[in-house]
């Protein structure tokens, strides 16, 4: 067997690794490169495999970084199943069509330049109807069953407790040459325990030969999710005391449910005042009905709110409002009064977040809450990192409004969660990848599997490199 690493090595976005057995190629998540336009853009593009030589693949979770490609792979011939979560299936139907519109966008805009200095225009990365096209060959399945994916290849997705739907890939592989039984586990992104809406992450606890592992916080402790929950009350009431805005950069899938949910449940509870809440966002608007679609991953306090709540749904409440159109995003702009609004791009390189923080970023009485990881080179991660000045739209803006970091609000495991992830494996495994952390986290977690657990064999791979198991 074989594994090549084409994606989130020692980097966290753009998670794609191949795996050759028997035969045929299994390709572990194919996610879109995130970071700087121009760069992400010709990576993106660019295949150091053929799409059409592709058996299958396995998808983790809907986050654009494992899923945001598979158009582009469909589009290049790839024509086998996509194999995943029932709830990720139908979450990739809108985020997909979501980031094709956005590729036609930014396409669009750069096309305009060319134009003017008479350059040949650029080809979308992916349209809309790719994106269509590509929902045909999904497969949905319940978290763990087994299913034969290839001759020699059994799948099992077990709960990963990072967003609605993801899952722990588990691979039990059957080497036709040697008759070498190996399991392999892709972790996926992994969650933690106690954040609201969605189980917690599920242990593997027989263990695997093989680890493909994630490493986001691998060098980081989070703060427990109630201490978030006191803290967004503290940004909250502290800010509507200056008389002014929240803006809330927020991944439209995942995250700004999780928030939405937490200003309800503070709001019921009389600890932030009465003052408007709008998600603005028409991916956030769409998912969230997929949320309410999916029951059967709820955890059990969601359960109970459906149950108490007196309209039934915790992502709604007689304060919030979801704009749609374009004109509803603008009039937030004229709002005389203390508001949140929540709006995507998370990272901010894109999406109607950036009209409202070049409208509020100048004054001191906003802020603007990070509550989620900032790939490099993003605005976000500008703003994370306390820049006076930032460009938006071309523009230079001086950051007079706050930025506050909440990391207790994120769905990845902190480097205590991701060491117990591996601790309570029972086999060992032979050999560990650490892929989809900054080069500082992976190196930090594959010194704990090495020291604290006694892992051996624990690699960091290259871009590209290939490993033979
Ligand atoms: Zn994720």
């Amino acid at each position: 067997m074989k594994i090549t690493f084409h994606g989130a090595a020692r980097t966290v976005t753009g998670s794609q690794h191949l795996i050759e057995v028997n035969g045929k190629k299994v390709m572990l998540d194919c996610g879109l490169f995130q970071g700087k336009r121009k760069a992400a853009f010709e990576r993106n593009r660019h295949e150091f495999f053929q799409s059409h030589e592709i058996d299958c693949v396995v998808l983790s979770h809907a986050h654009i970084d494992h899923s945001g490609r598979i158009p582009c792979l469909v589009k290049n011939g790839f024509q086998g199943d996509i194999y995943c979560t029932a709830a990720t299936r139908d979450l990739c139907a809108a985020m997909l069509m979501d980031s094709a519109f956005i590729q036609e966008k930014d396409v669009e805009y750069v096309n305009r330049r060319r134009k003017k200095n008479g350059q040949r225009a650029f080809e979308p990365l992916y349209t809309k109807a790719d994106a269509a096209k590509s929902m045909a060959q999904f497969v949905g399945l319940c978290y763990n069953r087994r299913h034969q994916i290839c001759p020699g290849v059994h799948l099992t997705l077990v709960d990963a407790g990072h967003m609605l739907g993801s899952a722990h890939v588990i691979l039990d592989i059957v080497e036709q040459e040697t008759g070498r039984n190996q399991r392999l586990v892709f972790s996926g992104d992994i969650g933690r325990p106690d954040i609201p809406i969605i189980r917690d992450p599920e242990p593997i606890n027989g263990g695997c030969d093989i680890l493909i592992m994630e490493s986001t916080y691998g060098n980081r402790a989070n703060p427990p999710y109630p201490e978030s929950e006191q803290e967004l009350e503290h940004i909250v009431n502290e800010t509507v005391h200056r008389g002014g805005s929240l803006l809330v950069p927020a991944f439209a899938v995942g995250r700004t449910q999780q928030i939405v949910y937490a200003l309800h449940k503070l709001h019921t509870a009389g600890r932030i005042p009465d003052l408007p809440i709008f998600v603005d966002s028409p991916l956030a608007s769409r998912t969230t009905e997929i949320f309410r679609l999916h029951p059967e991953v709820y955890d059990n306090e969601i359960r109970d709110f459906l149950l108490s709540d007196d309209d039934n749904n915790p992502f709604g409440f007689g304060r919030l409002q979801y704009t749609q159109s374009v004109e509803q995003s603008k009039a937030l702009n004229r709002l005389g009064v203390p508001a949140v609004i929540i709006s995507s791009s998370g990272m901010l390189e894109g999406g109607r977040i950036l009209h409202h923080l070049r409208n509020r970023i100048d004054d001191p009485r906003n802020t603007i809450l990070m509550t989620s990881w900032q790939a490099p080179n993003t605005l976000g991660r500008q703003l994370a990192e306390k820049a006076q000045t930032v460009r938006i739209f071309g523009d230079e803006f001086k950051v007079r409004a706050r930025v506050v970091s909440l990391t207790g609000f994120s769905g990845h495991a902190d480097r205590n969660g991701l060491i117990q992830f591996a601790r309570v494996m029972q086999k060992r495994p032979q050999q560990t990848f650490i892929v989809h952390g900054e080069q500082d986290s992976a190196e930090s977690l594959a010194e704990g599997l090495r020291n604290e657990l006694g892992f051996k064999q624990v690699y960091i791979p290259e871009p590209m490199q290939t490993f033979k198991t």
